[in-house]
């Protein structure tokens, strides 16, 4: 009997797999997705937040634990599990020689790339690069790797894994890892969970889904209507803002608008609703896909001037110009009077210190609501750009919970052989809110936890049956 399955093709999936096949037990990928459209949503990343105590290769300064899990804190405003959220980062430290081995390659960060030179090593070649060097890598250790394997269901005894069936097949196992991702491409269920607003409108009709279309949560479903302990709220998730003109499935980094910080955002109405400069964009851009989930009509629309132009990574499709605020206000659709005098009242309360965009610069405003508290200065200079901007869905937070072990529990008892690594539980460490790489982190850290255990379980097993 096959010692242990992975079910998932991502991050966390390969890691498990890798670490349960390091570990001396027979193993098996079954993903959902075709080969082409393997690796989930692993494929679109491009870096993971790393903790160190000095500068590493290409990584600079210290970036030490205290500091990560501050960062954490605040952006999950508590809502994480210190425990594990510190096994995540302590793993970071040391996971990048492992991930080296596996044929993983690391570059510095690239300028405009959210100031993360100093906490987020990047991929060479990106995420995508990174799921080839894995698959390579399992391969060459006899992983065996099977596609188009949607899993539906499990079969459980007890809380303890006994079989997997991808429709009428039945593949059976010693213990399994559940990698299987968020819900965040069932759209139906996004539906459901976000409901009808005061506005009558179900905003989740209006989201886009950055990543793979290959994460519809059939896993999460059943595991917690089969009893599992979840964790987290299905409204939770990381949401970004991204170009109103990017595609249902899929549009990956590129889609996404990192000139929130460097203008002003207003809504269908023109006006503003939140502080573009609250904080360093990488703390920052996650929450801006729920902001303008919340505003009418799920739309917003960023604008800036010449100035920040060359500051920020570009998005794939360009912006809509105009040489005068009017014109623009008329490209964009909005209402010309109302535009004009929102920039007018920004643009009059800005008071220009020493702008610098590494910085939580002296730039903000006097006198207007929202107040933006860096970056500000007045948006004069023509062209004058804007980008219609859609809620992006990243990943859902809803999963199961676990524990430092990566066992799956049920009525708070951990199961002997099913784990659960990635999307799946990233819920336990993520609240809400996020900070740029740790999505990573955790499908690095847990997929191995889980991985090692689930390679344990399966030689216990072993062991029994032979004795
Ligand atoms: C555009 C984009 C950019 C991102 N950038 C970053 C970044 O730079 N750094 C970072 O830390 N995080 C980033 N993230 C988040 C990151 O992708 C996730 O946190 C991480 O990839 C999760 O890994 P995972 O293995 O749990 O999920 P995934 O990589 O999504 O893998 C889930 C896998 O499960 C498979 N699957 C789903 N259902 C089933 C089923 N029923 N049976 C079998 N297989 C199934 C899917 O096909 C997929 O292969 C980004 C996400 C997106 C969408």
């Amino acid at each position: 009997m096959l010692d242990v399955l992975v079910i998932g093709g991502g991050n966390a999936a390969l890691c498990a797999a890798l670490a349960a096949r390091e570990a001396g037990a027979s193993v098996r990928i079954l993903e959902a997705a075709p080969r082409e459209w393997r690796g989930g949503n692993s494929q679109h990343t491009r870096n993971l937040r790393c903790m160190h105590d000095a500068p590493q290769d290409v990584l600079t300064g210290v970036y030490g634990e205290e500091e990560y899990w501050q960062d954490l804190l605040k952006v999950t405003d508590g809502l994480t599990d210190e425990a594990l959220a510190r096994v995540v980062i302590r793993a970071s430290s040391n996971c990048r020689d492992w991930m080296r081995r596996h044929g993983v390659h690391f570059q510095p960060s690239l300028t405009g790339a959210l100031h993360t030179a100093r906490t987020n090593a990047f991929f060479m070649g990106g995420g995508k690069a990174l799921v080839n060097a894995y698959y390579r890598s399992a391969e060459r250790l006899g992983v065996q790797v099977r596609y188009d394997a949607p899993v539906d269901r499990l079969e459980l005894d007890h809380g303890q894994f006994r079989a997997a069936f991808v429709g009428a097949e039945r593949i059976e196992a010693r213990s399994c890892v559940l990698a299987a991702g968020g819900f965040e491409s069932d759209r139906e269920w996004l539906r459901a969970a976000w409901g009808r607003n005061e506005r009558g409108e179900y905003p989740a009709d209006n989201f886009l889904i950055r990543g793979t279309r290959y994460n519809r949560g059939t896993l999460l479903k059943f595991m917690i209507e089969a009893g599992a302990d979840a964790v987290g709220d299905p409204t939770q998730a990381h949401m970004v803002a991204v170009d109103a003109r990017a595609p249902l499935f899929d549009g990956g980094i590129c889609t996404r608008i990192d000139c929130v910080s460097l203008g002003v955002v207003v809504n269908r109405e023109a006006r503003r609703f939140y502080d573009e400069g609250e904080d360093y964009w990488p703390k920052r851009y996650a929450i801006w896909g729920r902001l303008v989930a919340q505003q009418p009509g799920q739309i917003a629309y960023a604008i800036i001037d010449a100035q920040a132009v060359g500051r920020f990574m570009p998005p794939v499709f360009p912006g809509i110009t105009a040489a005068t605020l009017p014109e623009l206000a008329h490209r964009l659709g909005l209402d010309e009077a109302t535009f004009v005098q929102t920039l007018a009242r920004y643009n009059a309360a800005c008071r220009v210190g020493h702008f610098d965009h590494t910085a939580l610069d002296d730039c903000h405003t006097d006198g207007v609501e929202p107040a933006k508290t860096h970056w500000a200065r007045p948006i004069d200079t023509p062209p004058f750009r804007g980008y219609a901007l859609r809620p992006g869905v990243t990943f859902t937070y809803l999963g199961l919970k676990t524990d430092a072990h990566a066992a799956v529990h049920f009525a708070g008892r951990p199961s002997d052989n099913l784990y659960v690594a990635g999307e799946m539980m990233a819920g336990n460490v993520l609240g809400k809110g996020y900070t740029a790489g740790v999505g990573m982190s955790i499908g690095t850290a847990f997929g191995r936890i889980a991985g090692t255990r689930a390679a344990a379980a399966a030689m216990q097993e072993r062991d029994r049956a032979a004795a």
